[in-house]
């Protein structure tokens, strides 16, 4: 169950309104990478592990819960950066003036024109958050990702949070007031320590690669195909090509090393569409893969198996 407890999770205050700024902040209420995409996919994602990871299910549905208390942080922020808009727009007999938190016409005039850049503002939410990111795109169910397997969901969430985090760093630009840079700070350094706990929790999943069960075939899992060139590298086998540890020497292995296809177009065709091409680079043979294929078949399986109530009415 959820329960709203109403302090905030972190104090927030703005110095003075700025509607050009809380249309800017919409992107982490409603958008791709903000609070609410954050929230659901944990959400989302912690219900087919409830019995068989129970641990995983509650770190899933308190960083879920921590992301509501971030959303409704940068809802509490919006609203106080259009602080105006909203009173004014009550007041539908007396259309009275914005003076009170405007100094003069000319300080009115700018002040509408900022929340005009977000006509919703004016004429649909009357002075709260849209659900929507900063140009007005409806929030969407296919910002989140939410995949059924805890190192595929882990791995989205390490990168969520990465985007999450750069946007509020991108966001901190475009603001000088210190009372809002300030929970941004929290927002952001929350999204840093999520990262650190789904790192952590994705470290506890051995193996936790390749992601799910079935493993790579051998004959393709080392080999990189040079599939650029340039004038420096035109040919010349082997010089001009950019090399680095994604495609040179020990990958990030226990065993095996890159195999690097120079000349895509000839080993394709040397190898009849690939069909005929031998393992390169890797140790396994198509044995070892069967056979771990097999054996962590067994091992998932029975992780989700042994946590299923038996005879009894199925209770979540
Ligand atoms: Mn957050
Ligand atoms: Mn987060």
């Amino acid at each position: 169950m959820f329960h709203h407890v109403k302090e905030l999770q972190f104090d927030v205050r703005v110095s003075e309104p700025d509607p050009r700024f809380a249309r800017l902040l919409l992107e982490q209420f409603g958008g791709g990478n903000g609070e609410l995409k954050a929230a659901m996919q944990y959400f989302t994602q912690a219900f087919t592990c409830r019995r068989a990871y129970p641990e995983k299910y509650d770190l899933l549905m308190d960083i879920a819960t921590e992301e509501f208390s971030h959303l409704e942080i940068v809802g509490a922020l919006i609203t106080l950066l259009l602080d105006g808009v909203n009173p004014e727009m009550k007041n539908a007999v007396e259309r009275s003036s914005l003076a009170h938190v405007m100094n003069g016409k000319a300080g009115k005039e700018t002040f509408i024109h900022e929340a005009l850049t977000n006509p919703q503002f004016l004429v649909l939410s009357g002075g709260g958050p849209t659900v929507t990111d900063s140009v007005g795109t409806p929030w969407s169910g296919n910002y989140v990702n939410a995949n059924g397997d805890l190192s595929v969901d882990l791995r989205s969430n390490i990168a969520a949070e990465s985007r999450a985090k750069i946007v509020y760093e991108y966001l901190m630009q475009f603001t000088d007031d210190e009372h809002v840079r300030d929970s941004l700070r929290f927002l952001m350094t929350r999204e840093i320590a999520h990262f650190q706990m789904f790192s952590a929790a994705l470290d506890t999943i051995q193996p936790n690669f390749p992601p799910g069960v079935l493993q790579g075939d051998p004959r393709f899992t080392h080999t990189y195909f040079n599939m650029s060139e340039d004038e420096a590298g035109r040919g010349r086998k082997g010089e001009g090509r950019t090399r680095g540890p994604w495609n040179d020497g020990q990958g990030p292995w226990d065993q095996g090393e890159w195999a690097f296809i120079d000349d895509p177009v000839r080993h394709v065709r040397e190898t009849g569409g690939l069909t005929e091409q031998d393992i390169l680079g890797s140790e396994r043979s198509m044995r070892d893969v069967e056979r771990m294929d097999q054996e962590l078949s067994v091992q998932r399986s029975a992780e989700v198996t042994v946590s299923r109530p038996k005879r009894q009415a199925l209770k979540f």
